[in-house]
This record gives structure tokens, C-alpha cells and sequence, in this order.
């Protein structure tokens, strides 16, 4: 067996009782007691292996006694409460500790600084001596006092930071270790520092080390300037590169390439370890390739606490206690999916009175029946100046407001828990002490949390949390006159800085961040999404420092990345491969220039005669072309995927030829009979309106699905539902016009004056009258599109009164434009219900207004908000054809029920105050333009093309009942638009292609 330079000095001197292997990182030295195990076949002593950061911790112990190293947390608090005398300083109007790292601009905001500040901390020590030229040691003395008297601005602060720093840690007895230049004691041991160039520290030793150790790198000889011994370059097993136009075929090739290993070099799973630099975008995807073609693996990733499902709890509490319970960060913490809680019933009616009362957020007010002016008088002095009043708002919780004034029922229960609920996490929020957090915690989990039914994972996780809150306790209960500012939004931070591995249950291929295995031992490296920005690695020491600052102190950047490129081919046994792609998840990137990649990417190297053999076959591509293959060979989930087909095919609803369960079918037909019964005769024939001729015309199954009451159930609230306002602007010209059909008035003229154009004073006092009528506290009236009441929350009837300007605004603008093209009219009706019986079907609509001009021809017009619908739509010119059927069923309506002729039918915009003339035309007085505006667009009563279009509306509207009635559905081409934006498109089959069967969509005939 050919042993590389390693494996040759582990085996010469394992014996030697004095030698001390040490490697980078805790993977690397189990990675390499366990090959020398494999090696020697023998028991080995394992105290001879030692991770660096142990081996430096060792020898520092030894030179600073009476004194411990900081702990983390400590530093942490440490920075947290300069920060608070910082901000009180600027609040008192004192002098600052900061001025150029903080601004003072920012002081009093400034506790995000914190992870920074403490992150600079351990490298004050080189700062200081390269800047000062003096010893660390002697930060307190006078010579580092007149020599910080020179700094200026960050530097001056910088000199601050590290003397407070100092300080704190002479009053504690505390030692910051990274500030320490231990004396090297060997011991009389003969020590191996395997893999230098991983050390991000190494440099700040090696003056120290010189002479002492023996330095073996994995780069060439004379490469690196770190190693006395670099290895030579048939230590090198074979080493792939492979370019991709895109990631995902990247993944997908590299799966294969790993199960080639495995299948036919025999390599066992756990001796392959697959690098993974930028974990967030690739994991995923990685993670589900391999599930997909049964690659098993052991994720050694470690994350923050708080980025588990269960860590986000302590955040949510944060967010909920600061937005006073808003319902997005309420539904953040009620429905954690990794919580289980022990009252999941009453939190789905809250999260269902949240949606329907919009408890979108809490707000603060004034008190309704305040009035400045009023308190302004009253304040009067007897000098008769005025003393302003001081506005006092009183804050709203928006749920305990919805409690008051509901939309819709919430039990007592549901209310109570609510109030519980705020009560506990208002109290954990709020707890002054990490003693207090913890009690308040146990108190919340034993009141709400059912811990005993949720994930391990869960359990975990919130072990850890627990685990480091009570370290927190032991240094709170050792330091009581440092507390920590803030103890529950501090651990909460804390958690965030602290990384945590769940445990693996399962091994096989190791992934792991890039750099991490690097120094390890393994069968295989592979290394995917190898681009610049990825495995560049540069130490660049004090780089809060600019780079120019940096270099005047002596401290230059290294560039470490072809090093452990260099590593990682190293420590392949067998073989090592670089996987990446021009486009990536977050966008183009170039392969990385020490890799050897091709220039040119390829789309594919599993076709290329050259590679082929290092890769596996697809078995999904074998799936569809079973002649083709030899030894067909299927992924477990191909398996489980032709099982659950083939026993759907054979259950029982398909062999009885039935798509539906009896069920289901019943309760289709009820919900169409329902809609459908509402004639007044007491005959059960099909209801036709224009809204739902609308849905039906642009997609049958829209209809089918909407009709049965399918609804996107969105776990979101809103301020209030996307057509109140049309409904409150509907109600307000319903009232003007009505008042003015019922004194039988015609339009007056708009005054104009001075080039604009405004209402008749009478109008606007009408205006006013009819806003308030149906703009009132404490609910508007208004109805909806079928003539019922709409009961609005009390959020929306806030908002829509805070409109009531704006309402007025817009409809006297719609109003002034309206009278320019109908001054003289009467109104013959308004928001008026017709229905219009035919022999299996009925006829049933609203119309918005009706006039008479002063010839006695009748107008109809359907207002609108802001869009109006398209000409083409309407007329039947465009692609789709005649698809928009709301004036023809107007007309048909109020021509049978009135018994009249509708020579003009038109939207008409309230915002935008513009008409859209479909039938006839209209002269806007005020601007002189005529409506349509080309004379080719009019299309008049007489005109065969308005034959034609009521022609094809009573075709439309018998089909449409015809279908309904027998049920069998004809197609409407659907465009591809229609259903991107078609709120059924998730659930709706149209969308998917099954492989070898045809595409049948639901509820349509072919
Ligand atoms: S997704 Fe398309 S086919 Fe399906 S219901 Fe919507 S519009 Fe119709």
C-alpha cells in the first residue's frame, strides 16, 4: 500500500511515547486516528491526537494563572452595557464613550452594535500593539495612555473600546485569551502541526512555534511559506472537474457521479464527504436529489439555534410583545409548526376571528369625542393668551377592540385564552433577570406548551436554549453588579450567535460546509457549486480596519484558497471532484480560477463518451424506456410511485367507474342547487347574473370551483376586504341619485368657473348628506354585490371614516364629470334588482343607474371603480371574443322589466371619471369630446353588429344553464395568463402533464 507523507508520520512515530499530532479541527483529528487505525490494525493512543484551538488553550492555561478566560456571554454583556452608557450619555447630554464608531446621530439606537462591538474585542490586542508599538500587556499603563492621547476619531474610539475592555477584565479576574502571547513549553514533545495553511491564526504563532514543531502542508514543496514540509505531487490521487451551464443539472450529475463511486468502485457511503460552500441556496436541492436517488447521508451542518423552527419561539415573543399582537407575528408564534400547543382549537378560532375582524395591527388614537379647538377655548387664560393642549393618545390593542365590536362570533373561551396567552408572554418579554426568564418560561411552557406530544427536534432544541439560559443564571447570580441589559431580547441575541448541531441518526455521506472537512481524511472529496465567490478564502486579520490602515500596521491579507483546494485534493484517498455552474441559485458566477475548469461550460458530461463512465444511469430516464434498458433498476420512490398508481387505479371508486365519492358528488350538487333555487317561483331553475356569466365564460372550471365554495385560505389578514370601498362609493351615488329620482329632478349643468368645473352647491350638500348617511359610526351601511348587509370590523370602520374625505373628493370630481355628459337627463332608476324568468333559467341582475334624456332615449350605465373593463372584451373584436356579457344582460334586464329601449349602454369610472361607450355614444360638454372617440368604434341599437352581440349573449347564457344543468362542460380555450393568475391554479390538474397518460382536465368534454 503507497502511504502519503501523513500516513508515513503517524505510523514512524505512533510509538514514540513524546509525539503530539495536532490537526485543524476535531473532524480531521478523528478522521486521522481512525486511518491510522485502519493502517496499523492496532489499538492507538488517542491522546496523542489534538484539535489546534486545544493544543493553543493548553499552553495559555499554563502562563496566566489566578485568572479565567472571559466566557463569551460575558464579553457580550460587556459590550451591551457601553452601548446603554453610551446612548444614556448623548440622552443627558454628557460626552459620549463613542463618537465615530457609534455616531452620535445613532447613539440612542444603537443596540445592534453589540455582535459588532463584541466581535472586535479579541482583536484588539494585535490592533493595539501594532499601533502603539507596545505590549498588550501594558494597555493600562501611562505609556499606552500618551499614546492613545494622539488617536483621532475610529481610532480614538477603538483605543477606548479596548481600555474599557481592559479594565473590565483586571476588576473580574477574567483573561481575554486571544489577547495572550503564551510562552511555548514543549514539554520535551515532539510536536506535528499537520495542515498550517488551515489555520487562520497559524501566522501570529509561527514566530513562537519556529524551531519547536514540524510543519507538514498538503501543498506542493516551496508552495506555501507556512510548512517546513510540503507534500509531493504523487501524493495526489485522480481529480475531476466539471462545468455547468446551470446548478441543477450540477446537483443532478454529481448525485450520479457519487452512486458510481458507491456502485462501482465499491467506495462505502461514509468514506465520501460532499463540501458544501453556499449551503443556503444548494442544501435543499441536495438534499432532495440524493432522498430522490437514495444516496444516504449524515448532514453535519451546524446552525444557530434561532434559525431552527422551534428557536424562532424566543424571537416571535420579541415580535409579538412589540407590536403589541399584531396578527402577523401572533400567527408567528400561535402556528410555529414545530410548537405543539396544548389549546390548538381556540388559536384556530382566534387565527379565524383575526382574519375576518382584520386584527392586522394595533394603533394609538386620539379619544373620538376629542376636538382641539374645543380644548383650546377651554384652556384659555384669563389674559386671554392660549395654552396648547398636550394630545394624549390612548393605545388600541386591535384584538381586544374586535372583542368589543366583533364581525363575526369568538367563544368566551377562545377570548380568555387570548388574554391568558398576552398576559404569559408579556411577563416572559418582560423579565428583568435571567432568573425571572427562566421561571416565567417554565411557567408559559407548563401553561400552553404540550411538550410531551411535540418533535424531537423541538425537544432538543429547546434543551439547548434552556441549557445555555442557566449558564446565563450561574454568571448573572457570580457578576449580580453587571447585569445583562434587557435579559430577554439578550438571550435571545445570544441564541442567534450560538450554533447547533442536531444530532445525525443516520450515516452515509457526509455533508458539510466547505473548508470544514477539508483536512480530514476521507475516500472522496467532492466539492459542488466551486466558483470564485464560493471557495475563495482570504484571511484578512482586523478587517474592521480598512485595507489601507491595515497595511500601514503591517497586517496584510492571504489569500488561503488554493491551499485547501490543495487540502482537499490531498485528502482524497481515491479520487476528488469539483462540481459548479455558470448559473447558479443567486446568479451567474465563474468557476473558480484554481480548480481547472474548462473554459466552456457543458450542459451535460453523462452523454459525453469521455466521462460517461464516471457516472451512474439516470434510472428516471430508464423509467420511460424499458426495452432500452438491461438490469432495470428502480429508486425506491420510482417503486412507491407506481404502488400508490396502481392502487388507485384498482381501489374501489375505480373500478366502479366513479371519479367522485358519493359524498362529494352530493355535496357538489348541493352547493349548485343552493345558488341556483332563487327565482321566487318556487321552481328550481339555473340563476344567471353577470358575474358569474363573467367567471364561466373565462374558464367553466373557475366557475364550477368557485360555485362550490372553494377558497384560498390564506392564513393572512387584511385592513380590510379589496371591494368595501367600491361598495361605500355604489351606496353614496345610490342615495344621490335616488333623492333626485324621487323629487323627479333632472341633472343640472357642473359650474363652471375660471376654467374649472364644479358641483351645484345643492349637489354638494346632497353629496355630503348621502356620505354621511352611509358613512357612519359605529358601522357603515353598505351592501354587498347580492343586496346584503356587508358588517364591517372595527379596523375597516376606522379607515373607512378616516376616507371620508376622500370619498367626498372623489365623488364630487365622478359628479362634475357625470353632469358634463348627462346634465338634462332624469333618472329613471338606480341600483335597481331585475330578473327576467326564460324556461329553464332565470335572468338576475342589478343595474346601476337608468336615465332619460331630454329626447326621452334611455341610458344605462354600470359605474366601476377605477378600471373599466376592455372595449374588445365587450364588443367581441379581440382575441378572446365576446367574453365581457355585463351591459347585454343590463340591457335585456331593464328593457323587459321596464319596458323600454336602451339606446346608450356604457361603464363609467368613478375614479378615473372617463366613460367606456359600448352601446351608442355620449358628448362630454366640458371638454367638447365625444364618447367613443372614433366614429368607426360606434356601434348603434340599429346596427346588425349589436344584433349579433345580444344574439351571441342569449346563445352564451342557454349554454351556460344547458351546462349546468346536464353537467357536461364544454371547453373554453384558456390562455396561459388566465390561469398564472387564477386563484385555483394550485389545485387545478390543467396545469400538469402526466407522463403517458392524456391530459384530461377536470369538469371539461374534449
Ligand atoms: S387554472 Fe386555468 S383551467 Fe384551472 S380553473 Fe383556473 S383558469 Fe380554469
Amino acid at each position: 500500500m503507497i502511504m502519503n507523507s501523513v500516513e508515513k508520520i503517524l505510523i514512524e512515530n505512533i510509538d514514540d511515547p513524546n509525539a503530539l499530532f495536532v490537526f485543524p479541527t476535531d473532524i480531521a483529528v478523528s478522521g486521522w486516528a481512525d486511518r491510522l487505525l485502519r493502517l496499523r490494525g492496532n489499538t492507538i493512543a488517542m491522546n496523542r491526537f489534538i484539535a489546534w484551538d486545544k493544543f493553543k488553550q493548553k499552553s495559555i492555561k499554563s502562563k496566566v494563572k489566578d485568572k479565567k478566560s472571559i466566557p463569551s456571554a460575558l464579553r457580550k454583556i460587556f459590550t451591551s452595557r457601553l452601548i446603554i452608557e453610551n446612548s444614556e450619555a448623548v440622552k443627558n447630554g454628557n460626552t459620549p464613550v463613542f463618537s465615530s464608531l457609534i455616531t452620535v446621530k445613532w447613539a440612542e439606537h444603537s443596540q445592534q452594535f453589540s455582535p459588532w462591538l463584541t466581535g472586535l474585542l479579541p482583536q484588539l490586542g494585535v490592533w493595539f500593539s501594532r499601533t502603539t508599538g507596545l505590549s498588550i500587556d501594558s494597555i493600562l499603563s501611562e505609556d499606552a495612555k500618551k499614546a492613545g492621547a494622539k488617536f483621532e476619531d475610529d481610532d480614538k474610539d477603538t483605543f477606548t473600546l479596548a481600555v474599557r475592555y481592559a479594565l473590565f477584565l483586571e476588576k473580574y479576574s477574567f483573561f481575554e485569551p486571544a489577547w495572550e502571547t503564551p510562552p511555548f513549553n514543549n514539554d520535551g514533545k515532539n510536536c506535528f502541526i499537520f495542515f498550517p495553511e488551515a489555520l487562520s491564526d497559524f501566522c501570529e504563532y509561527r514566530e513562537l512555534l519556529s524551531g519547536y514543531v514540524n510543519l507538514i502542508s498538503a501543498s506542493p514543496q516551496g508552495e506555501f511559506s507556512r510548512s517546513s514540509s510540503g507534500r509531493d505531487d504523487d501524493e495526489i490521487a485522480a481529480s475531476h472537474t466539471f462545468f455547468y451551464t446551470n446548478a441543477r443539472r450540477e446537483i443532478t450529475e454529481a448525485s450520479l457521479y457519487i452512486r458510481a463511486l458507491h456502485e462501482k468502485n465499491n467506495i462505502p457511503w461514509d468514506s465520501i464527504v460532499v463540501s458544501v460552500p453556499d449551503s443556503e441556496n444548494y442544501e435543499p436541492y441536495v438534499l432532495r436529489e440524493f432522498s430522490n436517488r437514495n444516496i444516504p447521508y449524515a448532514k453535519r451542518t451546524s446552525k444557530p439555534l434561532t434559525d431552527f423552527t422551534a428557536g424562532q419561539f424566543f424571537r416571535s415573543v420579541i415580535d409579538c410583545v412589540s407590536q403589541d399582537f399584531a396578527f402577523s407575528p401572533f400567527i408567528g408564534l400561535v402556528l410555529n409548526k414545530n410548537l405543539k400547543w396544548k389549546d390548538e382549537e381556540k388559536i384556530s378560532n382566534l387565527v379565524d376571528f383575526g382574519i375576518k375582524n382584520n386584527c392586522v395591527c394595533s394603533w394609538s388614537e386620539l379619544p373620538s369625542n376629542f376636538h382641539a379647538e374645543e380644548e383650546d377655548e377651554e384652556n384659555e387664560k384669563n389674559d386671554g393668551s392660549r395654552q396648547t393642549t398636550v394630545l394624549k393618545e390612548r393605545h388600541i390593542n386591535v384584538w381586544e377592540d374586535a372583542f368589543y365590536s366583533p364581525v363575526s362570533f369568538l367563544d368566551k373561551e377562545s377570548r380568555d385564552f387570548f388574554y391568558d396567552l398576552k398576559k404569559h408572554t408579556c411577563a416572559l418579554r418582560q423579565a428583568d433577570s435571567f432568573l425571572e426568564l427562566r421561571r416565567q418560561y417554565f411557567i408559559f411552557r407548563e401553561r400552553f406548551l404540550d411538550m410531551d406530544n411535540c418533535s424531537e427536534e423541538t425537544d432538543q432544541v429547546f434543551s439547548r436554549c434552556i441549557a445555555e439560559l442557566m449558564e446565563l443564571t450561574v454568571l448573572e447570580k457570580n457578576y449580580p453588579d453587571v447585569p445583562a441589559p434587557d435579559p430577554f431580547l439578550f438571550f435571545t441575541e445570544y441564541l442567534s450567535e450560538v450554533n447547533y448541531l442536531a444530532q445525525a441518526k443516520t450515516t452515509g455521506v457526509a455533508i458539510l460546509p466547505y473548508k470544514t472537512a477539508a483536512s480530514a481524511p476521507f475516500d472522496c472529496h467532492i466539492i459542488l457549486g466551486a466558483v470564485q465567490n464560493n471557495i475563495s478564502v482570504v484571511y484578512s486579520r482586523l478587517n474592521f480596519l480598512p485595507k489601507k490602515k491595515r497595511e500601514e500596521i503591517g497586517i496584510i491579507d492571504e489569500d488561503a484558497s488554493l491551499a485547501f483546494i490543495n487540502l482537499h485534493k490531498y485528502n482524497s484517498r481515491k479520487i476528488s471532484a469539483f462540481f459548479c455552474s455558470e448559473l447558479t441559485f443567486s446568479g451567474f458566477e465563474i468557476a473558480h480560477s484554481k480548480i481547472g475548469s474548462p473554459l466552456k461550460p457543458k450542459e451535460n458530461y453523462t452523454n459525453d463518451p469521455k466521462y460517461c463512465e464516471f457516472f451512474s444511469g439516470d434510472y428516471y430516464l430508464f423509467e420511460n424506456d424499458f426495452s432500452a434498458s438491461e438490469g432495470f433498476f428502480l429508486h425506491e420512490n420510482q417503486k412507491n410511485g407506481f404502488f400508490e398508481w396502481k392502487n388507485r387505479r384498482f381501489s374501489k371508486n375505480y373500478e366502479s367507474s366513479k371519479p367522485l365519492s358519493d359524498v362529494t358528488l352530493k355535496y357538489i350538487k348541493d352547493k349548485l342547487s343552493y345558488h341556483n333555487a332563487h327565482d321566487g317561483t318556487g321552481d328550481n331553475k339555473i340563476s344567471v347574473s353577470a358575474s358569474s356569466l363573467k367567471i364561466y365564460c373565462q374558464c367553466s372550471l373557475k366557475w364550477l370551483l368557485n360555485r362550490i365554495g372553494l377558497e384560498n385560505t390564506e392564513v393572512e389578514a387584511s385592513l380590510m376586504s379589496q371591494d368595501i370601498y367600491g361598495n361605500v362609493y355604489h351606496a353614496a351615488l345610490d342615495l344621490f341619485f335616488t333623492n333626485l329620482k324621487n323629487n323627479e329632478e333632472t341633472l343640472l349643468k357642473p359650474v363652471i368657473s375660471a376654467n374649472t368645473a364644479s358641483l351645484p352647491d345643492k349637489y354638494k350638500k346632497l353629496l355630503l348628506r348621502c356620505i354621511n348617511i352611509i358613512n357612519v359610526s359605529p358601522s357603515p351601511r353598505i351592501n354587498d354585490e347580492k343586496n346584503e348587509t356587508i358588517k364591517t370590523s372595527a379596523l375597516t370602520t376606522r379607515f373607512l371614516q378616516a376616507a371620508q374625505d376622500q370619498f367626498v373628493f372623489n365623488l364630487e370630481n365622478c359628479l362634475v364629470n357625470f353632469l358634463s355628459f348627462f346634465s338634462g337627463c332624469s333618472v329613471i332608476g338606480c341600483e335597481k334588482w331585475y330578473q327576467t324568468q326564460k324556461e329553464t333559467y332565470f335572468l338576475n341582475g342589478k343595474s346601476d343607474c337608468i336615465l332619460r334624456d331630454e329626447n326621452g332615449k334611455y341610458i344605462i350605465i354600470d359605474f366601476k371603480l377605477a378600471n373599466l373593463p376592455k372595449r374588445k372584451d365587450c364588443t367581441g373584436e379581440g382575441d378572446k371574443g365576446l367574453c365581457d356579457l355585463q351591459l347585454p344582460m343590463y340591457i335585456t334586464l331593464a328593457e323587459n322589466n321596464e319596458n323600454i329601449i336602451i339606446e346608450t349602454a356604457l361603464f363609467f369610472s368613478i375614479i378615473k371619471q372617463i366613460p367606456e361607450v359600448i352601446i351608442g355614444n355620449v358628448y362630454d360638454e366640458i371638454n367638447n369630446i365625444n364618447y367613443p372617440k372614433r366614429a368607426q368604434d360606434r356601434v348603434e341599437r340599429h346596427d346588425e353588429t349589436y344584433k349579433q352581440l345580444i344574439e351571441i349573449f342569449d346563445n352564451k347564457v342557454k349554454q351556460f344553464a344547458d351546462e349546468i344543468i346536464t353537467g357536461n362542460f364544454s371547453i373554453f380555450e384558456t390562455n396561459y395568463n388566465e390561469c398564472y393568475n387564477c386563484e385555483y391554479s394550485r389545485i387545478c390538474r390543467k396545469v400538469y402533464t402526466i407522463k403517458n397518460e392524456k391530459n384530461i382536465t377536470l369538469g371539461k368534454r374534449e
